[in-house]
């Protein structure tokens, strides 16, 4: 999650670079845009407040930039700050926004541009709501409101290997990926993460489809595939790194993981000592970590740790598999 200080940061010492870089001139941008969404985006202009009824819709979706394309924001993340402009307290990824100071009309702000195609969407300012403070006051025009229920959900319980398998064969997940989040350092390694002096617990970042299974679901899924009731332990892994933990990405995900936790004691004798945290960054692991069990079948760790989490899952969630892996049940018995 960025903070006002990340700004800064990048606005001072540079952006993250974006995923890709669209690069047109005026001319050829003024062919494919309305009069006032070029005026906007590619003049740097704003829009009159109350203008747009963008500021009145709040229904799921995605926000993208109105010139290329890419998705800047999602609705969870919108709120009514009663400026009469869109606002945003945070962009659906680190580098879909780009930070530039502006000392234009006398004021130092500072100006959120698309990352991927450098349109001027409008201001960043601190006194946005908690937890990330901040305020992305946008212009209508320089949006586009996108049919879209991808989202994302952060948790950790033990070993980022197993993790992975489990998420990667439900049905509505379309990416898992593995990494380090939690922790006091930018950034950081396996070995120091193993060190458990960073903090950081092993996470798995899945991509899904909410139409296709809920987040409550998969916070469900995730207390009854590994167990919650250890401190800092999952079987013989032991260690911070190996915490269970949800790390939620606004108010609605805290109070949803709180309500799955009191659902899920009722199966467990011991209390449930999930943490929930805000999410703050979510470091990818390591290349070699990423679809480990897939790329290690017959690693000892697989066959002795993984495999019979995998058979105990696919038995219990057998309905929110993937169909490929509900075949995969019958012929392997
Ligand atoms: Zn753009």
């Amino acid at each position: 999650m960025l903070k006002w200080i990340d700004v800064i940061r990048f606005a001072t010492t540079g952006n993250p670079d974006p995923d890709k870089k669209i690069i047109k001139t005026n001319e050829e941008w003024q062919k494919l845009l309305m009069p006032e969404a070029f005026r906007v985006t590619r003049l740097k202009g704003t829009e009159r407040a109350h203008s747009s009824e963008m500021c009145s819709i709040f229904e799921p979706g995605k926000y993208a930039c109105v010139c290329c394309g890419t998705l800047l924001f999602d609705a969870n993340e919108k709120f009514e700050s009663g400026t009469g402009w869109p606002s945003f307290t945070q962009p659906v990824t680190e580098n879909a926004i780009a930070y530039h100071k502006d000392v234009s009309y006398g004021m130092v702000r500072i100006e959120a541009l698309c990352n991927t195609c450098d349109a001027h969407l409008g201001h960043v300012f601190q006194d946005g709501p908690q937890p990330s403070g901040l305020r992305y006051c946008m212009n209508a025009v320089a949006l586009k409101k996108v049919e879209s229920n991808e989202s994302k959900a952060t948790f950790g319980g033990g070993c980022f290997w197993c993790t992975e398998a489990v998420f990667t064969l439900l049905k509505g997940v379309t990416k898992v990926q593995s990494g380090y989040s939690g922790g006091k350092i930018a950034n950081p390694t396996y070995r120091e993460v193993c060190s458990g002096m960073t903090g950081h617990a092993e996470v798995i970042e899945v991509s899904y489809n909410a139409d296709e299974i809920s987040y409550a679901d998969l916070l469900r899924i995730h207390l009854s595939t590994h167990n919650p009731t250890t401190p800092n332990r999952q079987g013989a892994d032991v260690g911070t790194q190996y915490r269970s933990v949800i790390f939620y990405r606004n108010e609605t995900e805290k109070k949803t993981a709180e309500e799955v936790i009191a659902e899920m004691q009722s199966v467990y004798q011991e209390p449930i000592v999930t943490e929930i945290a805000p999410l703050e960054y979510f470091y990818k692991a390591e290349d070699y970590h990423q679809g480990y069990y897939n790329n290690n079948q017959q690693q000892g760790y697989c066959q002795a740790v993984i495999n019979p989490k995998l058979k105990k899952f696919r038995q219990l969630f057998k309905s929110k598999l993937k169909d490929n892996q509900e075949q995969d049940l019958s012929t392997n018995g």
